[in-house]
């Protein structure tokens, strides 16, 4: 018989005959099917996960080299310029997560919640920054959302439950680890709605996905794709329980300076005696922020009320941006010199040209994420000659710096 043969061979573990099965993979002394090999798989990933856990998968944490809040703020101070208010509350929540993770049930009944953070700041003054060095400090699983990609399930675009993926997938999968992690979501006011009305259409990118991570933010039991994405029929669901993941969420929330000063504008009207003693400094309406003035940007009240610890970043001036060019640990202008050094080349700056950068990222509105374009532009030239010279020092001058950028077209950067 034609298939005779094939039929003789078969799964040594589920029986199946070859002509049954997608394929067989040949042992030494059987053979096994696609089906029951990945079976095994998932059996591996699984016990492997319980031993990780059995072990004490966070055997990193214990209490006494937690790092305390005055630590982590000073970790943060040495890569982030300033915005002391948001590390000083950054600092208390990852350390509070922390005790929450270590906290022993002994009877008392009082269980410690979480407090999830919103930090509110104009684009490029440091927020996704602070979320990463804190992240590097951490010996929990931490990873950056983009809230821009979620949408409602069932709408074109990632669902809410792919936050969760990612947690997952830097937890390499271990569920008990991912559960304890932070995770920074991004451009949270992106999902604002339109207005302050409960719509009466729907809303489909705002008030939904609001609906939809408030499920994650509450803390509750989420089915989660372990490879993200638009859900599969027969995908094989992780439950993932996020009461102990830590949410800090981050957003510009352009034009909520505006709703600020008119609830202290009406303020003044009722409180005429507190609000002479308090000035009000309106260079930077963003310090008086309050939960309200969520709320009238378009968040929904559940969700601010799930994001408890509220601080905000202050806009760049130009003190701070000629201070991000050359004093964090990690400066645009300290990675340079690395990299000229790769090349055994000693490269240095003159003074001057520091605040010469400062002042076209100030003149051309290109804030903390523009001083690197303009080292770049500046650089190129070097970059491109110097390792086939015979150099071992290069200093940058004045002169050859303006000469650089006027022959570069810097408007060019405002809408990088
Ligand atoms: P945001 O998330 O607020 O839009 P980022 O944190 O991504 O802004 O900042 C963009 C870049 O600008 C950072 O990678 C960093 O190089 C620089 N930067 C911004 N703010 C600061 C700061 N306060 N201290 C040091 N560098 C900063």
């Amino acid at each position: 018989m034609a298939d005779s043969k094939s039929n003789k061979r078969k799964c040594s573990f589920c029986g199946r005959p070859e002509n049954e099965v997608g394929f067989l993979i040949t042992g030494m002394n059987g053979f096994i099917c696609e089906s029951c090999s990945e079976q095994a798989y998932e059996i591996t990933q699984e016990a492997l996960g319980q031993n990780k856990k059995a072990k004490g998968g966070n055997t990193k944490l214990n209490l006494t080299d937690l790092p305390k809040p005055i630590d982590i703020k000073s970790h943060l101070d040495q890569y982030v310029i300033g915005q002391n208010d948001a590390k000083r509350f950054l600092s208390v929540s990852v350390y509070n997560h922390y005790k929450r993770l270590l906290q022993h049930d002994n009877g008392d009944d009082v269980e410690i919640e979480k407090s999830n953070i919103i930090m509110v700041g104009s684009t490029g003054t440091g927020k996704t920054l602070l979320a990463r060095t804190i992240a590097k400090l951490l010996h929990v699983p931490f990873t950056i959302v983009d809230a821009t990609v979620l949408t409602e399930a069932g709408y074109v675009g990632e669902d809410i439950e792919s936050i969760l993926t990612r947690l997952l997938q830097v937890a390499d999968y271990n569920t008990a680890e991912a559960e304890q992690g932070i995770v920074f979501i991004d451009e949270i006011d992106k999902i604002a709605r339109k207005s302050d009305n409960p719509s009466i259409t729907r809303d489909v990118s705002g008030e939904g996905v609001q609906q939809g991570l408030l499920k994650l933010l509450e803390g509750s039991v989420v089915n989660v794709p372990p490879q993200g994405g638009r859900k599969h029929p027969d995908q094989k669901m992780i439950p993932v329980n996020t009461k102990n993941i830590l949410f800090i969420c981050g957003g510009a929330f352009d034009g909520i300076e505006k709703k600020i000063a008119q609830r202290l504008n009406t303020h003044v009207v009722g409180y005429s005696a507190v609000q002479k003693t308090t000035q009000i400094d309106k260079t930077n309406m963003m310090q008086y922020i309050a939960p309200q003035d969520l709320k009238s940007f378009g968040l929904i009240p559940e969700i601010i009320g799930r994001l408890p610890v509220l601080t905000y970043l202050n806009p760049l001036d130009r003190d701070a941006l000629r201070a991000i060019l050359t004093e964090p640990k990690n400066s645009i202008i300290k990675q340079y010199i690395k990299l000229f050094e790769m090349d055994n080349i000693q490269l240095t700056f003159e003074e001057p040209v520091y605040d010469y950068i400062v002042d076209k990222a100030v003149e051309y509105k290109l804030g903390a994420r523009g001083l690197r374009s303009i080292v770049e532009t500046i650089m190129m030239d070097v970059m491109f000659e110097i390792p086939s010279q015979d150099k071992k020092e290069y200093n940058v001058t004045l002169d050859y710096a303006k000469k650089q950028l006027e022959k570069a077209n810097l408007a060019r950067l405002q809408t990088a």
